[in-house]
């Protein structure tokens, strides 16, 4: 499939759950792809599938989302490559459990760095590439970013906040011919939950509550939250801005 032939694209937190799916997927259907993550093994993993897949060798970047030299380093390297963005897919993130009266602001911070802050460094470095390719933009937010879930509360307010940014930017960059969008899933099987601190017990209560509070009574998988990333990103779409899906 050539949908987004000769077309290169940014996944960040390409080496795990939704990203690492989503950067296969794309590469599967012709993406020129650039996958970055902390965690270099795992990243290897997700260019070792995007090969098996039948897509072209990605681009794998080690960096930190939380420091400023290593987003700088994600657009320079991808346009040192390619020449060109056509997509930025922002999807790393991190949750991390707590309420208002056990969330500390060192939680706080973290959580919107790399939810947010990190998220508008990178659309701010790859928007005038963008410009140029009349590229576009998706969003990994959440349900959480337009309901509130208890126990979650800094994850809450900074998908909240990425879904204000998606409507904002998505404004701002019409006239110039760049779409931004975001998916917002709800529980999708992923390392996030045990990574933000929830134990193998108190998980599997989680995905067998998220069968009754989902219409279609089960948990997504990343494969199927990867298909809404390629939809939003592609020609298909090319009349959908500021949207949630
Ligand atoms: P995972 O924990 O499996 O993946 C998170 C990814 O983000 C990893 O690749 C991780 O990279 C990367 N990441 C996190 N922090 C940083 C950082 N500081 N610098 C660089 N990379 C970082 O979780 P998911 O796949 O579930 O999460 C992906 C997105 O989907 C998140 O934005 C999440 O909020 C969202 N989401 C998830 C849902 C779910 O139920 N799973 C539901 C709704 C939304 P590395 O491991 O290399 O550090």
């Amino acid at each position: 499939m050539s949908t987004f032939k000769d077309k290169v694209i940014i996944v960040t937190g390409a080496s795990s759950g939704i990203g690492a799916a989503a950067a296969v997927h794309l590469a599967s259907l012709g993406g020129l792809l650039t996958i970055v993550g902390r965690n270099v093994d795992k990243l290897k993993e997700t260019a070792d599938n995007i090969l098996a897949a039948g897509g072209a060798a990605p681009l794998q970047l080690q960096a930190d989302m939380d420091k400023e030299a290593d987003v700088e380093q994600i657009v320079k390297a991808t346009v040192a490559k390619h020449g060109r963005i056509d997509v930025l897919v922002n999807n790393a993130g991190i949750l991390e459990r707590g309420t208002i009266e056990n969330t500390s602001l060192g939680q706080y911070d973290r959580v919107m760095n790399t939810n947010v802050r990190a998220v508008y460094q990178l659309t701010m470095l790859a928007t005038p590439e963008l410009v140029k390719t009349k590229g576009n933009i998706v969003n990994v937010s959440s349900v959480n970013g337009i309901r509130s879930f208890p126990g979650v509360l800094a994850y809450n307010i900074s998908k909240a906040a990425l879904d204000q940014f998606t409507r904002c930017v998505a404004l701002e960059l019409a006239a110039k011919g760049v779409r931004v969008n975001s998916v917002n899933p709800g529980v999708i099987i992923t390392e996030i939950h045990k990574r933000g601190g929830m134990d193998e017990a108190t998980y599997q209560q989680f995905l067998e509550h998220s069968r009754t509070t989902h219409a279609l009574g089960r948990p997504g998988d990343v494969k199927e939250v990867a298909t809404a990333i390629a939809f939003l990103a592609s020609d298909a779409a090319s009349f959908t801005t500021g949207v949630t899906l």
